[in-house]
């Protein structure tokens, strides 16, 4: 167990990073935890060390500015560390390449970012389908195309991020497949003048797909995704502004990779389990812990910033992070006078948290994405389960995440319903009416990731086992 800090930051992308920055510049000591290899967390991630050229682009300059402002900070970044479970007060529990680690602060700031939002249409447990978040990750830190034709579908602004890097590392894309109409693009052309450089960047990706005269389907989602031991072709077909597909034209494109993603969802597994209040927030991405101004949650001493407090984007994170610091100091009772620093970066992030929270809107599936799912499609990958059996135990009485996964195991493999539960809740509420507030949140419980035995139970002989004695009949 390493000695108590003032603070631990779970996450070292730029919300945790810029967290830590400014706690350590307040002279606080300060641990930051993160399963990455290096800090930068998704958007400024590190590229990996691996002969394969990666293209240098601004991400790539920002991120290493990043990495080197935290190095100099003072604060101890405990990298490729995989935390896997917290206990309130807080201990948090990792596994790290020398074993097990655990540290002790006072106070927790959470920022462990987004998941993708997965919608299981027919094919997509075929090799070659990858989430279109993680395709970035591949084309950014490993410089490896998804495939040589590419299918990127789903929604939000990662379809033309995804596409446009592809086209740039000289890979072909078939298609981008986009379920939202144009019209929700124009929709939030408001929110997206607040930020004329970000849409510019959004409007350079799209040209140069335009310039590579790629198709790009608005209001439109994908209807299968054939193959047999990988992808081989995807049909597409028209959907209304509700998502549901409608009768009309359906093509048929050759593809060897698929891209597909509905926009991210707040990371929440860690508030979760240690018992903060949540609320949903669809334009924020979904559940996100309740907060009080200082960002921290109903738990004392935890806070949280960046996406995992509601997807705001790149740019809202690091002030989210500074602003959770500032919670922490004045929590502490240090540094005097913070209140107007406090609200100078409070005003930046929320013009920052406009743009970010319309992308994460625009993202986000409607009730009738449902329709998107076949019967006989895997919605829990872990446990083999496809909507038809869901459905049925829907229509027996499963109401809620937990009654599904009492009755089926859904969510109870590995991934913790972090892949399946958005799905899951989809069909529950198209089955019921009911809104997400009633048919409630995944549980949390540890491991929150896949970890080895031995880091849970330590090392041990069977033999040396305590057996206590049978009680008495
Ligand atoms: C896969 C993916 C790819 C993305 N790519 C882009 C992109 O290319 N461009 C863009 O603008 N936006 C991208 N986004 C959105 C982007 O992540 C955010 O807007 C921004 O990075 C949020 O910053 P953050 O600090 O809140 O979270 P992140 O940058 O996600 O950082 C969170 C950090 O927490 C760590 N972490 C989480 N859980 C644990 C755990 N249990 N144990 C240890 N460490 C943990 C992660 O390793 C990560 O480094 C992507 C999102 C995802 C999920």
């Amino acid at each position: 167990m390493s000695s108590p800090y003032d603070l631990i930051v779970l996450g070292a992308g730029p919300a945790g990073a810029a967290a830590a920055i400014k706690a350590r510049s307040l002279g606080l000591s300060v641990a930051v935890i993160d399963e990455a290899p290096a800090a930068g967390g998704q958007v400024y991630r590190a590229p990996s060390p691996a002969p394969t050229a990666t293209q240098p682009d601004a991400d790539r300059a920002k991120g290493d500015a990043l990495r080197a402002k935290l190095a100099a900070s003072g604060a101890v970044l405990y990298a490729n560390h995989r935390v896997w479970s917290l206990t309130p007060g807080f201990s948090v529990i990792a596994i790290g390449p020398d074993g097990p680690l655990t540290l002790e602060a006072s106070n927790l700031i959470v920022a462990a970012g987004a998941i993708e939002r997965h919608i299981p249409v027919t094919g997509w447990t075929l090799p070659g389908v990858i989430g279109l978040a993680g395709a970035t990750i591949l084309l950014k830190a490993h410089g490896v195309l998804p495939g040589r034709r590419v299918v990127v579908a789903g929604s939000g602004p990662l379809l033309l991020l995804a596409a446009s890097k592809i086209v740039a590392a000289g890979g072909e894309v078939a298609a981008v497949v986009d379920a939202a109409p144009r019209a929700s693009w124009l929709a939030r052309a408001g929110a997206m003048l607040a930020r004329p450089d970000l849409m510019a960047k959004g409007a350079g990706w799209l040209l140069a797909l335009l310039k590579a005269r790629v198709p790009i389907h608005s209001g439109a989602a994908i209807r299968t995704i054939h193959g047999t031991d990988g992808v081989e072709a995807v049909t597409i077909g028209p959907v209304d502004r509700d998502w549901r597909p409608v009768g009309g034209a359906e093509r048929t494109v050759p593809a060897d990779a698929v891209c597909l993603g509905f926009g991210l969802l707040p990371s929440t597994e860690v508030t979760r389990l240690l018992g903060a209040k949540h609320r949903y927030e669809p334009e924020l991405g979904g559940w996100v812990p309740a907060l009080d101004a200082s960002l921290q949650t109903s738990v004392p001493g935890l806070f949280v910033a960046g996406d995992g407090a509601g997807v705001r984007g790149a740019d809202a994170a690091p002030l989210s992070g500074e602003l959770a610091a500032l919670g922490v100091i004045s929590r502490l009772g240090r540094g005097g006078d913070l209140a107007g620093e406090a609200t100078k970066i409070e005003n930046a992030w929320r013009r920052s948290s406009r743009f970010g929270a319309a992308m994460s809107a625009l993202a986000m599936p409607p009730p009738g994405a449902a329709a998107l799912i076949a019967p006989q499609a895997t919605v829990c990958r872990c446990e083999g389960l496809t909507r038809a059996t869901l459905d049925a135990a829907i229509a027996a009485g499963a109401r809620t995440l937990a009654d599904l996964k009492a009755t089926t195991r859904c969510g109870m493999g590995p991934c913790g319903g972090r892949v399946c539960g958005e799905a899951a809740a989809m069909l529950i509420g198209a089955a019921t009416g009911w809104d997400r507030e009633t048919i409630g949140q995944p549980s949390a419980r540890p491991p929150l990731r896949p970890v080895p035995l031995a880091a849970i139970t330590g090392a041990f002989d069977y033999d040396e086992l305590p057996i206590p004695a049978p009680a008495p009949l």
